[in-house]
């Protein structure tokens, strides 16, 4: 999820006035991108890690198939967590798996095929995997679970995950939240019956059918007219986290629109141009972060007070010293935040622990 190990090289050694000189470049090269600059994502997007297979996964059946193939693997989820061991997912076979937990008085909610595994992933290719959510976790030790295996959430464990692991654990959140809050026709209010491989919801009331959703959110880096950057916080006035300020993105809106109007609304800035520049799924529950650098010609922020109560700008002088003095702390580097903060800043920011 981290973007930052492909990030250009180091900043610190440059002089204000080069940082000044870089800011005039980055307009002027934002100015010369063309208009369809769809595949091109400036900061670099990771390819799929599985085929979804969404044609073969309509196909009634599919999923006990696969439950009865010996070589399909499952990723288990609970709540939150899914099973780790040696810093990696545990994906034990599929095959009789359902069985066993169900001795051990667990029926599972969900069976959901996931895709099979791209030639470019960590796992062989064409390896099928299906996500079994459980309505709560199971002890390590019993239904052939090893007993060093451990339940961890996607934060707690993300930053060791091979890209694989990583997009299968965020595949895997995202369609078991969108199942736990979407059991019912928001029409008529029947409980709906789940089809394509856990892709659907159909209701047999009305028939009409349901699919996942995602919630498109704006997350932007917003650059003054000298060049510095503009970050926020909320909560206590007092606290030391500084991010990319970041909002929903609105019915009847373009995303654009959005970080004009989100930017407006949460520190009083009027932003004149912006870019995309890449994206990051964050099923937590259901967002999908869109990534844009902007340029404003304001050089004072006001807090609304509400959802961004502290702003400040930084150079990047500034930013690197503040980070290691420990004044303030910056996003993490599996956030999208810190790749768009680290594409502004040129490079790699170090943190405390990094020194
Ligand atoms: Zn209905």
């Amino acid at each position: 999820m981290s973007y930052a190990e492909s990030a250009t090289p180091a900043y610190q050694a440059q002089s204000e006035q080069a940082q000044s000189d870089q800011a005039q470049s980055e307009q002027a090269q934002a100015a010369r991108l063309p208009a369809n600059h769809l595949f091109d994502t400036v900061l670099p997007v990771r390819p799929a890690a599985v085929d979804r297979g969404s044609v073969e996964r309509a196909r009634p059946g599919m999923v006990e198939d696969l439950l009865a193939n010996k070589e399909t693997l499952a990723l288990v989820l609970a709540g939150r967590q899914a099973l780790i061991q040696s810093n990696q997912l545990f994906m034990p076979a599929a095959h009789g798996l359902l069985e066993r937990l169900r001795e051990l008085g667990t029926a599972a909610d969900h069976v959901i095929y996931l895709g099979a595994a791209v030639p470019e992933s960590d796992l062989p290719a064409g390896t099928e995997i299906v996500l079994i959510i459980l309505p709560g976790t199971v002890e390590p030790g019993a239904a052939g679970i090893p007993s060093d295996a451990e339940w961890a959430g996607f934060r707690d464990i993300a930053a060791v995950l091979n890209p694989t692991d990583t997009a299968l654990f965020v595949e895997a959140s995202a369609i078991a939240n969108w199942h736990a809050t979407h059991t019912h026709c928001p029409r008529c209010g029947v409980p709906t019956v789940v089809e394509s491989g856990g892709w659907v919801r159909r209701c047999p009331e009305d028939n009409s059918e349901h699919y996942p959703r995602t919630d498109p959110a704006i997350i932007v880096t917003v650059m003054g007219p000298d060049g510095r950057l503009l970050l926020g916080g909320g909560g206590p006035l007092d606290a030391k986290n500084y991010s990319t300020l970041a909002g929903f993105v609105e019915p009847g809106e373009s995303l654009e629109q959005a970080v004009i109007r989100e930017i407006h609304e949460e520190v009083g800035v009027k932003i004149t141009r912006c870019q995309y520049l890449g994206s990051q799924s964050w099923p937590f529950p259901a967002s999908l972060m869109l990534g844009f650098s902007a340029i404003t010609e304001d050089t004072v922020a006001t807090p609304d007070g509400v959802e961004v109560t502290r702003a400040r700008w930084f150079s990047r002088a500034e930013l690197q010293a503040a980070v290691l003095a420990g004044e303030i702390t910056i996003s993490s580097r599996l956030s999208i935040a810190r790749s768009l903060i680290e594409h502004w800043y040129g490079g790699r920011i170090m943190d405390r622990a990094d020194t």
